[in-house]
């Protein structure tokens, strides 16, 4: 039985340069928990989720994965960076999925989805092309295959772009703000496939601005600003009663 967080910060630090943009980040993610990350923009949330992927090293602090340090091995009160094919070994196991849909444009959609588990796990082709056919299926592509990018919509070349991720079959799932390019009409879809992998029981960190998604789908919701955790609990919660003047304020924007 899996008994730790599947992510956990604690006093997490991150500095560009001068630029202190993470002050001490602190909180807990379970297992298929569906953990959603709201605050202004500017306020850290794509740093963090980026620390988690392994795009950047914190500076102070721990971070853990599923009860693994983020970037180091732990010896004794030792830690020691871990070496860039020990980061890619960890980085196959977290999905990401980002504002632009990021796909390979001339590939298909059925190439894209087919391509890490080919070139990186080394993964037979039909194998790699029966999940990809089940998974394009899932979300709501099965007649898009061999389509282009060019020839999908914004929310289609999303649901790809997710369909791509969870080809590696990862335990954890990171969202930065999957909707926000899209046109209104379509992010409904987008939601929709996100919601099918919540109720499947994917652990899921969202930063998002949708607040109904957060409300209906969210099992826990935090409100970063300026790179700290202003309040959290449980979204409906945060969302109806919120305790601090800032979170109030950001609330009263985007709701
Ligand atoms: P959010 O996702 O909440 O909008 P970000 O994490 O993208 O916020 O950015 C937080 C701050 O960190 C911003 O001021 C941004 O300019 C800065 N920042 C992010 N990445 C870098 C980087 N690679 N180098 C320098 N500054 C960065
Ligand atoms: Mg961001």
């Amino acid at each position: 039985m899996n008994t730790h967080p599947m992510v956990k910060a604690q006093g997490v630090h991150k500095s560009f340069g001068a630029a202190h943009i993470l002050k001490g980040i602190d909180l807990e993610v379970a297992p298929r928990e569906v953990f959603c990350l709201i605050g202004p923009s500017g306020s850290g949330k794509s740093t963090f989720l980026r620390c988690i992927n392994h795009l950047e090293q914190i500076n102070a602090g721990r971070l853990y994965v599923d009860g693994e340090l983020v970037g180091y091995r732990q010896k004794g009160d030792k830690l020691y960076e871990l070496k860039a094919g020990e980061v890619a070994l960890k980085r196959r196991d977290i999905g990401m999925v980002f504002q632009r849909f990021n796909l390979f444009p001339h590939m298909t959609a059925i190439e894209n989805v087919m391509e890490a588990p080919v070139q990186v796990k080394g993964e037979a082709k039909a194998v790699a092309r029966a999940r990809a056919e089940r998974l394009l299926d899932r979300v709501g592509l099965a007649g898009k295959a061999k389509n282009y990018p060019s020839q999908l919509s914004g929310g289609q070349q999303q649901r790809v772009a997710i369909a791509r991720a969870l080809a590696m079959e990862p335990k954890l799932m990171l969202f930065d703000e999957p909707t926000s390019a899209l046109d209104p009409e379509l992010v409904g879809d987008v939601l929709d496939v996100m919601r099918g992998l919540a109720e499947d029981g994917m652990t899921m960190i969202v930063v998002t601005h949708e607040m109904g998604f957060a409300r209906e789908v969210g099992d826990a919701l935090v409100f970063m600003d300026d790179g700290v955790v202003v309040e959290s609990g449980h979204p409906r919660d945060v969302l109806t009663n919120p305790q601090h003047d800032r979170t109030k304020s950001f609330l009263s924007k985007v709701l």
